[in-house]
């Protein structure tokens, strides 16, 4: 019998990736809707996870909508919602200076988070000295960034801030190649300040914990699958969980074979997942 279905059998809790995982761009991969059907028809429940904290979850709500596959927002999470999750939970009340998009702000607010404002007209780069300071900065991935906000940030850390960072890609690719992404953005800072931020999102196991109090869910029901090996799979082998690797995006057998990171399965895409747990 193929092991990979015995491994299949345990997992009840499927953490999925999107991008080169459920969808390529705006394709859905063929096969996707059928690893939900099956899901559905075997009793397994699921929740979405991208490390993108760019984007507000309604908008990957409506994309998995035009491809035919309906979910609620309670079905899925990104870097930013961890993030928040986790300052809520252990840092409830503190005052967040977050470079983040206009989306990303409004989940914060929307979820309790109190926005330091720092209230700067006319703003000229040294003129400004850290007379108030927020308790945290927290880097999000900030397609609106501007030198103002870097500058903000990197005085507050320096200044005694704690810096917290949604997730730590260095770049995110797109139709037209990798953009520049929190990973780079952090590295500037860490290069001014001298202090190196804490990540959430994944790999790192305050995903997790939040997941499970998201999801109400066991840690051992759990499975992580994706199409990166330094992401997705991470967050599943270096934390006890399975973590599933699909060759249907970044990742190829060649990759595995270089990497430390070894995945507990590896599968051609979500349909052979779908085949095996039938
Ligand atoms: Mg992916």
């Amino acid at each position: 019998m193929d092991p990979r279905r015995e491994l299949l059998q345990k997992c009840q809790y499927f953490i999925l990736d999107m991008d080169g995982t459920f969808y390529l761009g705006d394709d859905i991969i063929p096969g996707s809707l059928e690893f939900m059907d099956t899901l559905k028809k075997t009793g397994r429940e699921f929740l979405f996870f991208t490390n993108n904290s760019s984007k507000s979850p309604e908008v990957y709500i409506q994309k998995l909508a035009k491809m035919g596959c309906n979910i609620t927002r309670e079905q899925i999470m990104t870097s930013g919602d961890v993030t928040i999750a986790y300052l809520n939970t252990y840092f409830k009340n503190k005052s967040v200076y977050l470079v983040g998009t206009p989306a990303l702000e409004k989940s914060f607010h929307d979820q309790g988070i109190i926005l330091f404002n720092d209230n700067i007209e006319n703003y000229v780069p040294g003129n400004h000295p850290v007379e108030r300071k927020p308790d945290i900065v927290v880097i999000g991935f900030d397609t609106t960034l501007t030198y103002q906000k870097l500058e903000r940030a990197s005085s507050y850390i320096r200044s005694g801030s704690l810096f917290f960072a949604t997730h730590l890609d260095i770049n995110c690719p797109t139709a037209n190649g990798f953009i520049i992404d929190v990973g780079a953005f952090c590295a500037a800072i860490q290069l001014s300040t001298g202090v190196a931020p804490r990540y959430f999102g994944k790999p790192y196991p305050e995903t997790i914990e939040m997941i499970l109090a998201h999801t109400k869910g066991r840690k051992d029901e759990l499975a992580f699958v994706g199409d990166r090996l330094y992401t997705d799979v991470a967050t599943g082998v270096q934390n006890g969980v399975p973590g599933l690797l699909v060759l249907s995006g970044e990742a190829t057998l060649e990759d595995v074979e270089k990497s430390k990171i070894k995945p507990d399965a590896i599968f051609a895409n979500l349909k052979e997942i779908a085949d095996l747990l039938e």
